[in-house]
């Protein structure tokens, strides 16, 4: 590439690059600074994100908000070790989102990847039967879904899924189901869950999007589906907000739109509004209860390193400092009937086999996928940053971005479409 720096030219030799076939892909572009909804790479262009890097930077980038109280904390320590000892931002955090959760999910652990939080549910939920005297060894997942990309994680995700397929024969062995999307399709799997109930320590989703398997959206309904088949057969239920959780899909946590208090939840991404790696897995107190013992060998085997990271859960307070204090579902609200009024006319276009908004997401699924990979130049030659993947286009901004920007965002999509 043309003019790229010399940390560029003298590290791209040495680094292994995520998802990534090294030999043949499109060199990526060096990135030097961010601000705001604007990504600035290294030869001075600039491109509006209509990413939001993996979802995660839900207020934009360097949100002087968050800067000045990672600032602060940096400087008065920026982390210690979290056994034996406790800091003031991972305790503030626990409450805080305890505060907002629904029902009697009540108890915060705090880990740094989001496939980290949902491997401490997994765990949770095996050890939550073990302490009480029952050996279950299953999960029960969805097909299309996405979890994470750590052995754990991926035995949960859709087997047959390019990113994970590979793997089949060394995963743990799950029992795989299809979201029900009717009431016919509820029974039928309530009656399969009661079926293996012996055997499953919980049931688990995303809840209203799966996100990573290509933004599928599915009703509120399903969600309440899964509930009552859990507390049918007497299994927990997972749902991992690490994607849809902090307004995605317009309400604050997707379960609010379904009613539902699920027995473990995982957020990340936008928890630390996508400065710091940081998620959590918040239980239910009936869950808790289950360890909470005289005997030791009942506690949760589970302590990261970096657990309850000092200067990722400031980040994390003063991201939710800003949810708190400005009106994200209003934000979000405007943004979805942008999206759906400017991407309407992309279903017109060639190729273009459905456009779907929800929330903060705005879809464009494409007949033929092959031309994916062809389209991701055009976009950058446009000064906007989208990712097209398997067979869609899609939008999830910061959900701080203005009109024009979006409007920008949308125009690129509309006009690399022929719509
Ligand atoms: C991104 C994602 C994960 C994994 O999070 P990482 O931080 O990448 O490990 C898990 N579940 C869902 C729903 C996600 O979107």
């Amino acid at each position: 590439m043309p003019n790229t720096p010399n940390w560029y030219d003298e590290g791209m030799g040495h680094i292994w690059l995520p998802y990534t076939q090294m030999k043949t892909a499109v060199p990526p572009l060096p990135v030097a600074s961010t601000n705001g909804v604007r990504l600035t790479l290294s030869d001075g262009r600039e491109l509006i994100d209509g990413i939001a890097s993996w979802w995660a930077a839900a207020h934009g980038y360097n949100h002087p908000h968050i800067l000045d109280a990672m600032k602060q904390q940096l400087e008065a320590m920026p982390h210690a070790m979290f056994g034996g000892l406790v800091n003031e931002p991972a305790l503030k955090l626990a409450k805080r989102l305890a505060a907002m959760m629904p029902g009697d999910l009540n108890r915060v652990f705090i880990a740094e990847s989001g496939s980290v939080s949902v491997e401490v549910a997994m765990k949770m939920a095996l050890q939550y039967y073990f302490n009480r005297g029952e050996k279950r060894t299953k999960f029960v997942h969805f097909r299309g879904t996405y979890h994470g990309d750590t052995l754990g994680t991926m035995a949960v995700c859709d087997p047959e899924e390019g990113m994970h397929g590979l793997f089949g024969d060394v995963l743990a062995k799950n029992l795989l189901a299809d979201l029900p999307r009717t009431q016919e399709a509820a029974d039928q799997f309530a009656a399969f869950l009661k079926k293996h109930a012996s055997d499953v320590a919980a049931v688990i989703t995303e809840p209203l999007v799966q996100g990573a398997g290509g933004m599928v959206f599915h009703q509120p309904e399903t969600l309440r589906w899964l509930r009552e088949a859990c507390d049918d057969a007497g299994v927990l239920l997972i749902v991992d907000e690490i994607f849809t959780g902090f307004y995605r899909t317009g309400s604050r946590f997707a379960v609010d739109q379904a009613g539902i208090v699920p027995d473990m939840l995982t957020l990340s991404k936008a928890l630390s509004g996508g400065v710091s790696p940081l998620s959590v897995c918040i239980a239910r107190e009936s869950v808790f209860d289950a360890f909470y013992d005289d005997d030791p060998s009942k506690a949760l085997m589970h302590g990261p390193t970096y657990m309850g990271h000092a200067l990722g859960c400031a980040a994390a307070n003063a991201s939710l400092d800003l949810f708190e204090r400005e009106d994200y579902a209003a934000k979000v609200h405007a943004i979805e009937g942008q999206m759906m009024a400017e991407l309407a006319p992309c279903g017109f276009a060639p190729n273009v086999k459905s456009v779907r908004v929800k929330g903060a997401i705005g879809v464009v699924q494409l007949e033929d996928a092959s031309a994916i990979e062809t389209l991701k130049p055009k976009f950058v030659e446009r000064g906007v940053w989208i990712r097209p993947f398997r067979d869609i286009v899609y939008l999830t901004p910061p959900l701080t971005i203005g009109e024009d920007d979006l409007g920008t965002l949308t125009g690129a999509i509309r006009d690399v479409l022929g719509a």
